[in-house]
């Protein structure tokens, strides 16, 4: 019995394994494996706790001697819990996450043993980091990392089978204090956005202290079944199926979305739903996507430092459950051809220390001026740093997502929706009149109460934009479903920081030669709102039109990861990112370095995956079947059979033979193209000769004619487990 057909029975005789979850409210379990202030509360002393709290409330450091107070009561709590190891829990620049254990065990000098867990091992580590990639940092700056406590992501306990682990968040950096992680950045990025936008919210009200950017993920998914893909090296080894002929029920029916969820798909919702609760993940929601097998998960938003840490979190316990379940997910943007791919949409806000969301339309004139101020700021950056925050989502994977005709265009845009263009257009209009105290008028329209109706406007018309506003927040879509969140959250936080210090400079300097401070906000924003209309695209963004129209506009279409990728390093993205203490330089051409070598890397496999299956399974099938109408042929012309009663096994042969012989010839075309890639030296050459000689040219290609062969060849011979096997056996 073929891996195929074993996988298939297998799987029509799958289990539904019920998860161990204990009671039905949801608050009963949340936070229960989380070091939350409330436990910190609990387990510190007076002088510890008020420690931590200023440390996660205003960043204040911690004194070492406090740090050692405040790891005990870690200790005691996650003892308590049956946790024997803790680790250092970082996200290097591989895209996952990174640990090492280690045990609270320990020998004192006369050799007695205790369970202890100093603060100097809470605070800083040196993991054995040189599989990390650094870009040649370590190299050239003679360096090693350390992981560094972040005190404003509270530690948490991961359970796998019965082994418990106290997981402290970290960022990793090297000696020399260049970062080399995706956390380190971020937080940088968070603290540019909140002091510049703590500068421009003083205009409107002066008890901003503090503005936090929030984030709430949606992440997209598929569930199969995992002896199917098991028999699915493809799935195993890239996360994508390269090959596989798309079934006659694909999502034309689109029954799928909003349809009900298989049973055995809702156990494993249910099972790695609580494991996220207990985990602190604050789920919300949870449907079947456009896509047969495709489903999506989303939580309430948080600050953007911890929904980053959580959504990495997710992916993670999402892995480990469905193992449990006989389930695998695929966090992959593409995995089935002629299927729509999966996302995360990034939900973006800001929120202030006084509880106003900066996003969301005021009531009155004057918080209606501070929306205002902050959506057309953010459109201005999304209009001067298009390239840039486009670069932040480029990877090998969502390549196959961005641009196709499906998932947001690799051209960068902003919906807003009717109303708001109305209400821009009012702004602009005024462009040659100076503004006086009668055009306060303006402010007074009343945003609040077109927001029903915004919202309707925007939920079915704007799903082509990449980056759209949904009522009260932005929407940013083209990240891709594997993607660390924190790399586009650092890039548009840097990009709207950088954009409200250039704003406040320009207000302040109008002030100062005399203007209302109201009338020269008013100034600078129709100014802005001129500067940046190319970027607004209320249309369809799958539409050769658009891309016709963008070209004309001059905004840029990059396609692929390598050429993307190059406004990372343009002379503009280093002087925004030094400007706002984000990214050295050395920094940043290392992490140009890293992304190219990823995406490098991600090809290479595919490409022998590719070769290795077309010359192990795809040939040797055909291969077989062709034998057999051979030695039919032969046979009927025996016979002495009328050739004219078997043209069609001829034709079949004919067929066979060719769709054969053009996947062996491709293959070997790939693979010596493979081999001229691997001469060139400069990693962004190579990434490119990756890119067009050997995917874009032999990819498709190959698949063609082995998807040719699936539908020719008989089903019995076939090893590889098909779409509709893989899609639709639940
Ligand atoms: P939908 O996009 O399906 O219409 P919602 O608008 O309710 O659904 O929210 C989608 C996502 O946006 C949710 O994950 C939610 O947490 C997030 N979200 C809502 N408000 C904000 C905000 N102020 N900042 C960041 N994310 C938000
Ligand atoms: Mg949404």
């Amino acid at each position: 019995m073929s891996l195929r057909t074993d996988a298939v029975n297998h799987v029509s005789h799958g289990n539904i394994i019920s998860p161990d979850i204990k009671g039905a409210k949801i608050t009963g379990v949340f936070g229960e494996s989380v070091f939350t202030l409330k436990t910190a509360r609990e387990y510190l002393s007076d002088e510890a706790y008020k420690s931590l709290l200023a440390s996660v409330r205003g960043g204040k450091k911690i004194e070492r001697a406090v740090a050692s107070q405040i790891a005990s009561g870690m200790r005691a709590w996650a003892e308590g819990k049956g946790v024997t190891h803790y680790t250092h829990w970082f996200q290097p620049l591989t895209g996952t996450t990174a640990e090492k254990h280690d045990s609270f065990f320990t020998l004192k000098g006369d050799g007695t043993a205790i369970e202890e867990f100093e603060g100097a091992a809470l605070i800083q580590q040196e993991p054995d980091a040189s599989s990390f990639p650094n870009g040649g940092l370590r190299a050239t700056f003679e360096a090693r990392g350390y992981s560094a406590w972040d005190p404003s992501s509270p530690p948490f306990i991961i359970e796998i089978g019965n082994g418990k682990t106290l997981c402290i968040p970290t960022i990793f950096i090297a000696y020399t204090g260049e970062s080399l992680d995706y956390k380190a950045p971020l937080m940088k990025a968070v603290e540019s956005l909140n002091k510049a936008a703590v500068t421009v919210c003083n205009y409107f009200d002066k008890n901003v202290a503090k503005v936090t950017p929030t984030l709430g993920w949606e992440q997209e998914y598929f569930v199969i079944d995992e002896a199917l893909v098991n028999a699915r090296p493809d799935l195993v080894q890239c996360g994508r199926t390269v090959f596989g002929f798309t079934p006659a029920k694909g999502q034309q029916l689109e029954d799928h979305y909003f349809g009900s969820i298989p049973e055995r798909v809702y156990a494993f919702m249910r099972d790695f739903e609580n494991e996220s609760y207990k985990l602190g993940i604050p789920l919300r929601t949870r449907h079947n996507e456009v896509a047969p097998a495709q489903f999506e998960c989303a939580p309430i938003f948080e600050e953007v430092n911890i929904a980053v840490d959580h959504n990495i979190l997710l992916m993670d316990v999402m892995t480990r459950v469905a193992k449990r379940h006989r389930l695998v997910v695929l966090l992959h943007e593409k995995p089935f051809a002629g299927i729509n791919g999966s996302g995360k949409h990034n939900n973006w806000s800001l929120a202030t220390d006084t509880g106003v969301n900066l996003l969301a339309p005021g009531k009155t004139p004057k918080t209606n001026l501070m929306f205002l101020t902050f959506f057309v700021n953010t459109i201005k950056a999304v209009h001067d740093y298009a390239d840039i925050l486009r670069a932040s989502i480029a990877s090998a994977s969502n390549d196959f997502r961005l641009g196709a005709n499906e998932a947001p265009p690799a051209i960068i845009s902003v919906f807003i929706g009717d109303y708001l263009t109305k209400v821009l257009g009012d702004v602009e209009s005024r462009v040659n009149s100076k503004f006086d105290e009668q055009d306060e008028a303006i402010l007074k329209i009343d945003l609040h109460r077109s927001i029903p109706e915004l919202l309707i406007d925007n939920t079915d018309r704007n799903r082509t934009s990449p980056f759209a506003f949904t009522g009260n927040k932005f929407e940013f879509r083209a990240v891709g479903s594997t993607a660390n969140c924190a790399l586009p959250m650092t890039i548009l936080n840097t990009i709207v920081a950088d954009t409200l210090n250039k704003f406040a400079s320009e207000v302040d300097a109008l002030i100062e030669k005399g203007d209302k401070k109201e009338i020269a906000i008013m100034q600078v924003i129709q100014k802005y709102i001129v500067a940046s209309k190319k970027i607004l695209f209320e249309g369809d963004g799958y539409s050769e039109a658009w891309h016709k129209e963008a070209e004309k506009r001059g905004l840029p279409n990059l396609k692929t990861t390598p050429v993307a990728l190059d406004a990372m390093v343009t002379d503009k993205a280093k002087q925004l990112f030094k400007d706002n203490g984000i990214y050295t330089h050395a920094e940043l051409e290392a992490r140009h370095e890293i992304e190219l070598e990823k995406y490098i890397k991600k090809v290479q496999i595919e490409a022998r995956v590719m070769g290795d299956l077309a010359t192990n399974h795809i040939i040797p099938a055909a291969i077989k079947y062709q034998n057999e109408l051979l030695k039919n042929v032969s046979l009927l012309r025996e016979a002495a059979l009328p050739e004219k009663l078997y043209k069609g096994q001829l034709t079949l042969l004919k067929d066979v033979s060719t769709h054969i012989q053009q996947v062996y010839e491709n293959v070997h075309a790939m693979v010596e193209e493979r081999k001229v890639a691997n001469n060139i030296s400069d990693t962004r050459e190579k990434a490119i000769a990756y890119e067009a000689k050997v995917k874009a040219q032999y990819f498709d290609k190959i698949r063609y004619h082995v998807d040719k062969l699936e539908q020719l060849v008989d089903d019995e011979l076939w090893t590889l487990p098909k779409y509709r096997e893989l899609l639709f056996l639940r």
